[in-house]
């Protein structure tokens, strides 16, 4: 049996594309290994939200020169976010990263994945024609599940590639969705994570997705249900609601605000202002006391001044954040964004990321000392095996690690087979960004 290795990089979108391609190469006859010698094809899931991810890729890529001549017949394919066009060497119009490197056999996008068998080494195989979201996953995590409610994205956020790369969005039937969540609540899932590039705007139609959403908790069974990506300008109060009807929604929600300057948050063609974000998470808070608010920055995007950086800064204070994800911002090839003048400067990026990073720890660190002696429900995701400072492995201590509803990063010791499973945690000792504790009596 031929095999196929895989690396996957950047967000959860990437990680639910692959359980249906597993689909597609095992009706090729193909198995997966995690021994890279052992492969006959080598694929990566590629993510192009900052420059560096992208050249991490081509990195990779021309590292596999000596394993590609090593065995005759083998191959490199690339999806996600950096493909343009599915093509290969042969092609009569390539995607450029296959021009960039020849090393790469080809490419496709992800939709077109039924190609696959055109492309593959395997060519004289009739291409599948169903649609992408009808293949059956092959579940990488039986207990966490990935479910896709829609692909692409209509916004084009002037510093954003996905509306290139994913193309416009097109979204699932609720029918297909929710049998596909019911069949995984019957295989085990305990948790599910309703993915989209804007959840909010599903189908096109105020209120669509919020029904979906306590269509999905109604489901017996179902621990935790999460979503992302949210949009500030779709989401609305009905997924609030409904959040607050459904305990088994997280008590949660991530909300990325990108900036909290209304002339930046034009440049970046947002659609809503600082002012309208901060009602939304006010209103969030009114009927969800009990939840967490998270959200997403880009430091020292084009033209951003001190003073609009300071915006930022007293936006995060005025919206009380519980944690924020944030990155430098990253020009990215065919975006508007990289076109415009007074591009800031790396050394000042980077004083600006710190000065973020140093608020963020500060807030979160507060609220997470309000935690202590609190209990949360811990939906263990791995363990790692500590061995103590005396070095008698017969001492070593294994640290499970996982989530509570309200997104918390906590951890405790506990045996491994606490893995896949929801655990009451008891706070013991919060720390800055993360929380320790211990199996609640
Ligand atoms: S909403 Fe904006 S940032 Fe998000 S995927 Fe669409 S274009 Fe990109």
């Amino acid at each position: 049996m031929k095999k196929y290795f895989w690396k996957i990089f950047g967000c959860a979108m990437n990680y639910a594309d692959s359980e249906r391609v597993a689909n597609i190469l095992a009706e090729l006859g193909l198995g997966r290994t995690e021994n890279l010698n052992e492969a006959d094809l080598f694929l990566i899931f590629s993510c192009s939200v900052r420059q560096k991810a992208e050249d991490r890729i081509f990195g990779e890529i021309e590292k596999l020169a000596d394993w590609k001549k090593a065995k005759p017949g083998r191959e490199i394919g690339l999806t996600g976010c950096s493909v343009r066009r599915t093509s290969n060497q042969d092609s009569a119009k390539k995607d450029p990263f296959l021009r960039r490197a020849p090393n790469l056999d080809f490419v496709w996008q992800i939709e077109e994945s039924g190609h696959l068998t055109e492309l593959l080494a395997t060519r004289n195989q009739e291409p599948a024609t169903r649609n992408f979201f009808q293949i059956e996953p092959q579940r990488q995590n039986q207990r966490q599940v990935l479910v896709p409610i829609s692909t692409g994205c209509d916004n084009f956020c002037s510093y954003c590639v996905v509306p290139y790369a994913r193309g416009r969005e097109i979204s699932r039937e609720p029918i297909e969705i929710l049998a596909e969540c019911e069949e995984a609540v019957k295989n085990g899932a305990l948790e599910i994570t309703l993915l989209g590039q804007n959840v909010n705007s599903y189908q096109k139609k105020h209120g669509a997705f919020a029904k979906l959403l306590d269509q999905v908790a109604k489901i017996k069974k179902l621990k935790r249900l999460r979503f992302i990506s949210s949009h500030p300008k779709d989401f609305d109060e009905s997924v609030i609601d409904v959040m607050a009807r459904n305990p088994n929604i997280e008590r949660h929600l991530h909300l990325p605000a990108q900036h909290g300057d209304d002339e930046i948050l034009k440049k970046m063609n947002r659609k809503y202002s600082a002012k309208h974000y901060l009602e939304l998470i006010e209103k969030f808070r009114a009927k969800l006391p009990e939840a967490s608010a998270t959200t997403d920055f880009i430091v020292g995007f084009p033209g951003e001044t001190d003073e609009q950086f300071e915006n930022l800064l007293n936006f995060y204070r005025k919206a009380n954040f519980d944690f924020a994800f944030f990155a430098k911002y990253s020009p990215r090839p065919e975006t508007p964004a990289a076109t415009f003048e007074n591009q800031i400067p790396a050394a000042v990026k980077k004083e600006r990321f710190d000065r973020l990073n140093a608020l963020v720890v500060e807030t979160t660190a507060k609220k997470y000392k309000n935690l202590k002696n609190k209990t949360l429900e811990v939906l263990v995701e791995q363990a790692t095996r500590h061995s103590r400072a005396s070095g008698n492995p017969k001492k070593e201590k294994v640290v499970c690690e996982g989530r509570s509803s309200e997104f918390c990063p906590t951890k405790f010791e506990g045996p491994e087979k606490l893995i896949g499973e929801m655990v009451k945690v008891k706070i013991t000792k919060p720390r800055e960004v993360e929380l320790w504790g211990e199996i609640a009596k």
